[in-house]
């Protein structure tokens, strides 16, 4: 570990120059969350690299568990944090929570202090191949507890915008996990996030890829490998910083789709949105072009259409509220009804522990008619981020992270 730092920042810096140049190589734009003492420290090589595109969000004040913080203790600490960046000449609208850890406060104090989104919530998904050893496995398992990671398998891997602040989701794997805790070595590492890639592509979910920096000497080949696949998709894979996530996901809850029936079997269809949106028609005879499987994408924002059913989603009386949040943040348009026959699509849900894939999955094996606004703009499959904790840049950082984070007593950690 301490290999990877020298007592200059020249080391690292050669690293973050890696990082950069593979992501630039790509036309990609790098998000770092970076712990505020360390920008404070070092903040004229840090600004080199937000001059060139790169972004860097909060990633606390010292190197601290938020989960274990209480709410006043978490307002200091982060308001500290971005004076530190205002004092660096760097706009910070974003926060990562050291070891992807937070509470309900910190998303509080984040929405007080006007940051736009949190990056905190890891999600796990399910491409580790074949049968681990006993202590691989107990340190996968470890790592899954620590990040209270959520399963890709049961939710949609997307951001979600609440009261003004989006929440976007961390994938696991990430570079720590690949390392540390498999031990794995190439082609492995690489095998596996692009496995990723391909499940996030299949669902149109989002990857936020994890890879410290300082581990570039090992993964930059996988990074390398997964940025130049997600280039050569066609459709396209929107990558982008977690800003411009944020920013896209905040316009897109803007949007406004309506079907309204005009006249008997006909429909008029209306988008109002912004002209990078995404208009998804499915067994609709309109002006369309292939997209994915049974979607196409509507490049006229407006239409009428004869349909023998609503192209929108019914929803049964019973289903629990959070269904039609749902699809309202899905961009699908829906219909509360206990008449399933007359809609493109129909979803009964009894019981109030479902999952949003089966939901989705439902959804999709419909044949339609259905219109739906697309979760990525300009017609984009699905969605990355390149993106890197920034922990430490010297050995003196690395050494006072320990120190910085022992300041203070642990406190009991909260539900
Ligand atoms: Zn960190």
């Amino acid at each position: 570990m301490l290999s990877r730092f020298g007592a200059t920042s020249s080391a690292m810096a050669q690293r973050l120059d890696r990082y950069d140049a593979i992501a630039a190589e790509l036309g990609v734009r790098p998000t770092w969350p970076t712990t505020a003492c360390v920008l404070a420290r070092n903040p004229e090589l840090l600004r080199r690299y937000v001059d060139r595109g790169a972004e860097l969000a909060v990633h606390g004040l010292v190197h601290g568990d938020h989960a274990m913080l209480e709410r006043a203790e978490q307002r200091d600490a982060i308001a500290r944090a971005l004076e530190i960046f205002a004092h660096a000449g760097i706009e910070a609208t974003g926060f990562r929570g050291p070891y992807l850890r937070y509470n309900a406060a910190t998303i509080e104090v984040l929405r007080e202090l006007g940051f736009r989104y949190h990056s905190s919530q890891a999600v796990l998904f399910p491409v580790v191949d074949g049968p681990l050893d006993a202590s691989a496995a107990a340190g996968y398992q470890l790592a899954i507890e620590l990040y209270s990671a959520r399963d890709a398998r049961r939710v949609a891997v997307i951001p979600r915008l609440a009261d003004g602040l989006v929440d976007i989701p961390v994938a696991i794997p990430d570079d720590e996990i690949l390392i540390e805790r498999l031990g794995l070595e190439e082609p492995e590492r690489t095998a596996t996030w692009l496995r990723v890639l391909d499940w996030t592509y299949a669902r149109g979910d989002l990857f936020t890829l994890q890879l410290h920096p300082e581990r570039i000497g090992e993964l930059g080949p996988a990074l390398h490998a997964t940025l130049a696949e997600a280039r050569r998709r066609r459709p396209s894979v929107f990558i982008a910083r977690l800003d411009e996530l944020a920013s896209w996901w905040t316009r897109r809850s803007g949007f406004a789709l309506s079907v309204t029936r005009t006249d008997g079997d006909r429909y008029q269809v209306r988008l109002r949105a912004d002209d990078d949106a995404t208009l998804l028609v499915r067994g609709l005879d309109v002006p369309r072009r292939p997209w994915h499987r049974d979607d196409a994408i509507s490049d006229r924002f407006e239409f009428e259409v004869a349909s023998d059913r609503m192209p929108v989603v019914g929803i049964s009386r019973r289903s629990p509220p959070a269904v039609a949040r749902f699809l309202a943040e899905e961009g699908l348009p829906f219909e509360i009804s206990d008449d399933r026959r007359v809609y493109g699509a129909y979803v009964d849900v009894a019981s109030t522990t479902w999952r949003e894939a089966e939901l989705l999955e439902a959804i999709d094996a419909s044949g339609g008619p259905l219109v739906r606004i697309g979760r990525w703009p300009a017609g984009a499959r699905s969605a990355l981020a390149a993106t890197g904790d920034i922990d430490a840049i010297t050995l003196l950082d690395f050494a006072l992270r320990s120190w910085e984070t022992r300041r203070k007593p642990q406190k009991e950690r909260h539900p």
